[in-house]
């Protein structure tokens, strides 16, 4: 088992900036993933197959069929069960040694601040506004760093936020919590279905370098940068965008206060 272990692992052992040490970085690591939808399938389905230790899987919903075309780890038998009871038994069998942790339920404050100081990294994989909101509030109060996506119709964004980098900005300095834009309050809409697969699955590999990072400190991985990227698939242009944080954001301006003040 050990050696169909270290065969399953071998390829990232062999990449520049991961190699066997930050392999046994993400079999040591616990990768808390907040929605079981089109983002964190394919997230929660690359994260175990990398090796992640334990993965904590927050999501109320129940699979419909309207899921089926973009929530892939889930078929037709899979209708009316709860999203991370079936997401964790298809992981089971993708991904054996991952300890998957599924919790039946929509997140709140004090959920997420049990669950939030437990895990290397957050994965924001939801598509409402003031769950995605609070989310990073908690992560910024605990410290965590976050990997938020989004996707609607054809476009999709990616944002890591490492509160612990005194210069990066949270979620909150680039989208004003009061100020909820007119996508999001619509209802349905449509969306392309490999583009949650893409966003997923660079939720994933910024989780992976995240982690190799914070537990590998000989890695070759150069130090993070931040930006947003944005994703549109029916062009196939990709963006990097610049981001600063908000010396007045209602988030994370009065935390960060108190973290510069020891040093000065
Ligand atoms: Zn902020």
């Amino acid at each position: 088992m050990a050696d169909q272990e270290a065969l399953r692992h071998s390829r990232h052992a062999l990449l520049d900036g991961i190699d066997d040490e930050g392999v046994a970085a993400l079999q040591a690591a616990r990768v808390l993933i907040i929605g079981a939808g089109g983002l964190g399938c394919p997230a929660a389905l690359y994260l175990s197959a990398s090796g992640i230790g334990q993965l904590h899987w927050f999501d109320g919903d129940q699979v419909d069929a309207t899921n089926l075309a973009r929530q892939t780890l889930f078929g037709p038998d899979d209708i009316g069960q709860l999203k991370v009871v079936a997401g964790a038994r298809a992981l089971r069998r993708t991904s054996p040694n991952t300890e998957v942790i599924a919790e039946p339920r929509f997140v709140d404050t004090s959920l997420l601040d049990a669950a939030i100081p437990l895990a290397d990294v957050v994965l924001d994989c939801t598509d409402q506004w003031s769950i995605r909101q609070l989310i990073n509030a908690r992560c910024v109060a605990h410290q965590k760093p976050l990997v938020s996506a989004a996707a609607i119709e054809w476009s999709g964004q990616l944002l890591s936020v490492d509160p612990r980098q005194s210069e990066q900005a949270c979620y909150a300095c680039l989208f004003d919590p009061q100020t909820e834009p007119a996508a999001h309050a619509c209802g349905a809409y449509g969306v392309l279905s490999p583009l949650v697969g893409v966003m997923g699955c660079l939720q994933a590999a910024e989780a992976i370098k995240l982690i190799v990072r914070g537990r590998h400190p000989g890695s070759s991985l150069p130090s993070a940068g931040q930006s947003l990227t944005l994703v549109e698939l029916k062009t196939g242009r990709w963006q990097q965008v610049s981001v600063a944080r908000n010396p007045q954001c209602p988030v994370c301006a009065s935390q960060r206060t108190n973290i510069a003040q020891p040093k000065s």
